[in-house]
C-alpha cells in the first residue's frame, strides 16, 4: 500500500500492561512491508526511549524513531517560536528531556513559559508558583488537554485537569500542543514524509485521535478496544472513516495486500509544500513588465 499510519497506543495496542490481540501482528506486518508508521501519544511523561522499551517488552520490536510524543511536539514548537527559551515545568522525564534537547533551560523564576505535563510529583507549592508566574506574564502551555487517563486501577486526573485549575486561577487560557492540535498532527505526518492524502490515523478516542485526523484531512480509523463505545458515536458532529472492533480487524486485509480504506476522493486536500519556483514562474512576480 501507499502511505502510512499514525497510531495511538493506549486503547489501540494495549490497555495498561495488557496487549490488545492483533497489535503485535499488525505492527510486525507494517515492519515487514516497510509501511511507514509513527506511534502518536499524548503521554508527556515518558521519553521516546521509555515508550520503545515498553513496547519491546510487550513483544513489538519497535525503535525510538517510531515514537512521537506530545512532549516532543511541545518542545519543537516552542524552540521554533522562541529559540533558547526558559520554562517552568510541572511534568516528568519525557517533557524535561524534550525541552533540554531543544535548547530550553528549566528555571524556577521568571520563565518564558509555564509548561504542564502529567506526572505524580504535583504539589500545591508548584501550582502556586505556576499561578504567580502566569500572572507575572509567563505563557501557559499544555502538552495535552486530556481530562483523565485510564489506569490499571481506574482513572487518574490527566494533564487537562491540572491545566483547568491553572486556567481558572489565572483567568488565562492554555495553548495546547498535544492531539488533536494540528501542530502535533502535522509534525508527525511530516516526520514520516507522507502527503495528507496518504496519512491514516488509528485511535480509540474521538476527541483527540479522530478529531485530530479529521481536522487535518487525514483518513481515520476508530477502534472500539479503548475509551469509545459504539453507542456514543451518534453524538459526534464528526466521524471516523472506518469503525472496527480492534486493530485485529486490519491484519487480514493488510496481509492480503488489500486496501484498508478506499483512497481519498481526490488529493486536492494535500498541503504538501508548494513548488515555490514554479509558483514564482506562474505568478505576477515573474511576469515581464508591460
Ligand atoms: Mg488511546
Amino acid at each position: 500500500m501507499q502511505g502510512g499510519f499514525l497510531i495511538d497506543m493506549d486503547g489501540v495496542l494495549y490497555r495498561g500492561t495488557q496487549l490488545i490481540p492483533g497489535a503485535e501482528q499488525f505492527i510486525n506486518l507494517l515492519l515487514r512491508r516497510n509501511i511507514p508508521f509513527l506511534f502518536l501519544t499524548n503521554n508527556s511523561q515518558r521519553t521516546r526511549r521509555d515508550v520503545a522499551i515498553k513496547l519491546n517488552r510487550l513483544g513489538m520490536p519497535i525503535e525510538e524513531k517510531h515514537v512521537f510524543t506530545c512532549s516532543m511536539a511541545t518542545a519543537r514548537f516552542l524552540a521554533k517560536q522562541k529559540p533558547n527559551g526558559t520554562a517552568y515545568v510541572i511534568g516528568e522525564g519525557g517533557l524535561l528531556q524534550a525541552l533540554h534537547q531543544n535548547g530550553y533551560a528549566i528555571v524556577d523564576k521568571s520563565p518564558d513559559y509555564v509548561i504542564i505535563g502529567e506526572g505524580r510529583t504535583l504539589s500545591f507549592e508548584m501550582l502556586e508558583a505556576a499561578v504567580q508566574m502566569i500572572l507575572g506574564g509567563a505563557k501557559l502551555i499544555a502538552t495535552n488537554m486530556d481530562p483523565n487517563c485510564p489506569t490499571q486501577t481506574g482513572t487518574r486526573p490527566g494533564c487537562g485537569a491540572i491545566v483547568a485549575l491553572l486556567e481558572r486561577a489565572t483567568g488565562t487560557y492554555a495553548f495546547s500542543l498535544g492531539k488533536p492540535s494540528p501542530i502535533m498532527m502535522r509534525m508527525a505526518r511530516k516526520q514520516l514524509g507522507l502527503a495528507t492524502s496518504e496519512t491514516i490515523m488509528i485511535g480509540d478516542t474521538m476527541e483527540t485521535d479522530i478529531l485530530g485526523g479529521v481536522q487535518m484531512g487525514y483518513r481515520t480509523i476508530l477502534v472500539l478496544s479503548g475509551s469509545t463505545k459504539k453507542e456514543q458515536l451518534a453524538a459526534y458532529a464528526y466521524r471516523a472513516d472506518l469503525v472496527i472492533p480492534s486493530i485485529q480487524s486490519l491484519c487480514s486485509p493488510l496481509e492480503a495486500g488489500h486496501a484498508i480504506l478506499p483512497p481519498p476522493a481526490s488529493s486536492d486536500i494535500d498541503d504538501t509544500p508548494m513548488d515555490l519556483s514554479q509558483w514564482t514562474r506562474q505568478s505576477h512576480l515573474s511576469r515581464p513588465a508591460g
